[in-house]
């Protein structure tokens, strides 16, 4: 019996893997196998199953989130106050088990809607200068600012109402009253965590992360979510 193991190239049916993704193979006596799963899917999350056909691995079932997800929230700022932080989990939990992989839009798209229902906008981001500027009276960008060739980042800094340290590789934002009613103790606040000033009403995060193509490292400045106050 003659056995042979290769990697064959992967044909992705819509969904995302990296660039060089290949399916292990193996071929004996001339007949090819699949030898492994596929990676997961960045968009849907899913290990899809493939099969040979023609020399080539191809994904059966085509990506239900191949467009990539843009996922819009709404929470409640009643107070005014809005505190935005690296992480709210302490008094916002969520049962990450429930989910799809963090690791894929999808289930980024579900952790964000969970958080939201509980009061929080929570967003992915990446390590890097993030922060929240305003951009208009009621309109704000959670995101990392271009660096000029000065060292200077091209939001003017009169603009930027938060910084957010990014070690955990996201932001989360919440009404500060209601963080406090919900057990928040101001006294554990540090430097990653800002009380903006910002009018009453209900704010929607449009947060652009799972979309596909989004470049977390990209040139200029990075926009992560929109944020706009509509009632
Ligand atoms: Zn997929």
């Amino acid at each position: 019996m003659n056995i042979e193991r290769l990697h064959l190239p992967l044909e992705p049916n819509g969904h995302w893997f990296r660039s060089e993704a290949r399916a292990e193979a193996v071929r004996i006596d001339g007949v090819l196998l699949l030898a492994g799963g596929t990676p997961n899917c960045r968009a849907c999350g899913v290990y899809p199953s493939a099969r040979v056909v023609g020399g080539v691995a191809e994904v059966e079932e085509p990506c239900p989130d191949a467009d990539g997800i843009t996922t819009t929230v709404t929470i409640e700022v009643p107070s005014g106050k809005l505190l935005v932080s690296d992480s709210l989990r302490s008094v916002f939990s969520i049962d990450h088990d429930a989910f799809t992989s963090l690791d894929s839009a999808r289930g980024q798209a579900q952790v964000i809607e969970a958080m939201a229902a509980l009061g929080c906008a929570f967003g992915p981001a990446t390590n890097c200068d993030l922060g929240l500027f305003r951009t208009g009276p009621d309109t704000y960008i959670m995101a990392r600012p271009e660096w000029d060739e000065d060292d200077t980042p091209s939001l003017a800094d009169s603009s930027r109402m938060a910084s957010v340290c990014t070690d955990l590789w996201a932001y989360s934002c919440a009404d500060f009253e209601h963080w406090q009613a919900r057990g928040g103790d101001p006294a554990d606040l540090d430097w990653s965590d800002t009380v903006v000033d910002v009018a009453p009403g209900t704010y929607r995060f449009v947060q652009h992360s799972g979309e596909r193509g989004f470049d977390f490292d990209g040139p200029g400045t990075v926009i992560f979510a929109h944020v706009d106050r509509i009632s």
